[in-house]
């Protein structure tokens, strides 16, 4: 049978968080671009693997030790196919995003030279951002951003223009998490590579909504976080090229990324342990492939399709209101709504909600260039999943409603 839509009362019963009760009311969670909620089948596998075969990876000759190795070993093979990679070692396990692009920020060190030029998209993380100007500090490279238009599209056209035989990367989000953007990296791909740049796509906000082919995209390197995928925190993945990993230098010394160590000199294991020094996080990574289990028996097709239509239904909603402004209309969005009221700041809307068991984040949202290019301080940010419903869009349309009337 053909699955045409979700059923979303018994996803929901899948997510244990969601039945309970803040300040009373019930918890309407809607900060999922921050984190996503965990089903039961990933908490399950967490619970399995300490009572069952909790043991570190790659040395140990007994059984727990085999069997939370072949385990760690198939999630990564899951991410592999589920991102369509060519090859598992091309998936290295790191804490996160944040770590996976510090990784390849640092190994281009030595690659690049004084007056080598790396761009930046305008809407990008913080995570996305700084480690770029530390390697352009340590390399004297020089970091040229990629503008934006009002409704926090890339300005492609310009992109095309700074692309030159000086670029040698370009960074950009694939989605943005200030403005729900959705970025045409395929074509920004393809131009850096006319040119010979490598490009790094941050995935993280894009993996919890949209299929993507890694092979189709030909990126360079990508990365993805666990803990905005339903799994747990502390883990995600870096992909690259074999040929790209093969040519950085290891990020960090220690156990598991090397072959032979003496005194006077050390030499590396192959991939993917070059870049998994030290015990890494075995449950997580484990549970990651569970997420991912998760996500496709829901269906990522599906869940793009909903979140769009809950997209539309709480933009048309929030627009309702009086003196409401959204940040971020591109024409290809996720399911993430940034907004303000005139006159009122956004923090004590997220208080009021919150009040009322609904979370939302307010601030800068880890973009403080994108702020500044609306010349706001922030935000409240609405950000939806597939778990949330129509009536918690109505829940917090009425709780704006709310704040407007007792802040106004
Ligand atoms: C969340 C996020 C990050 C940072 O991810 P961590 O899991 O905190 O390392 C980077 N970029 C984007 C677009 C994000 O949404």
């Amino acid at each position: 049978m053909i699955q045409t839509a979700l059923d979303i009362e018994a996803i929901r019963k899948d997510f244990p968080i969601l039945k309970r009760e803040v300040n009373g009311k019930p918890l309407v969670y809607l900060d999922n671009a921050a984190t996503s909620q965990t089903p039961q089948q990933v908490i399950d596998v967490i619970v399995d693997y300490y009572q069952n075969y909790n043991a570190n990876i790659h040395r140990g000759v007994h059984s727990l030790s085999q069997e939370a190795t072949d385990k760690y070993e198939l999630a990564r093979q899951k991410i592999q196919r589920h991102f369509n990679a060519a090859k598992s070692k091309e998936i290295i396990f790191t804490s996160g995003t944040t770590h996976a692009i510090n990784l390849v920020a640092n190994g281009f060190t030595s690659l690049l030279e004084k007056g080598d030029e790396v761009l930046v998209s305008a809407m990008e993380h913080h995570s996305n951002i700084v480690p770029w100007q530390m390697l352009c500090e340590r390399s004297g490279a020089v970091l040229k951003v990629i503008p934006m238009n009002n409704e926090g599209e890339l300005r492609i056209d310009l992109y095309r223009e700074m692309l030159t035989s000086k670029t040698k990367l370009v960074f950009c989000n694939h989605v943005s998490n200030a403005l729900g953007t959705i970025n045409p990296v395929k074509e920004m791909i393809a131009a850096a590579h006319n040119i010979g740049a490598a490009v790094l796509i941050d995935g993280a906000q894009a993996a919890p909504h949209i299929k993507t082919d890694l092979q189709e995209l030909d990126v360079d390197f990508y990365t993805a976080s666990a803990h905005k995928m339903c799994g747990p925190t502390g883990v995600g993945i870096l992909y690259g090229k074999e040929e790209w990993l093969n040519t950085l230098p290891p990020y960090q010394g220690g156990g598991e990324m090397i072959e032979e160590v003496t005194f006077e000199k050390s030499t590396y294991a192959g991939l993917p342990h070059k870049f998994e020094a030290g015990t890494p996080n075995i449950c997580g990574g484990i549970a990651f492939g569970a997420a991912i289990d998760y996500l496709n028996s829901v269906g990522l097709d599906l869940i793009e399709k909903y979140e769009h239509e809950l997209l539309e239904y709480a933009t048309e909603q929030l627009l309702s209101i009086e003196g409401l402004k959204i940040y971020g209309t591109a024409k290809q969005k996720t399911s993430v709504i940034s907004f303000n009221i005139q006159g009122i700041h956004p923090y004590d809307i997220g208080a009021i909600l919150d009040k009322l068991g609904i979370a939302v984040r307010t601030g800068h949202h880890c973009a403080q260039p994108v702020m500044d290019f609306f010349s706001i301080p922030g935000t409240v940010r609405a950000s939806f999943s597939f778990y949330n419903t129509k009536d918690e869009v109505d829940s917090l349309v009425a709780g704006v409603n709310k704040a407007r009337q007792m802040l106004v």
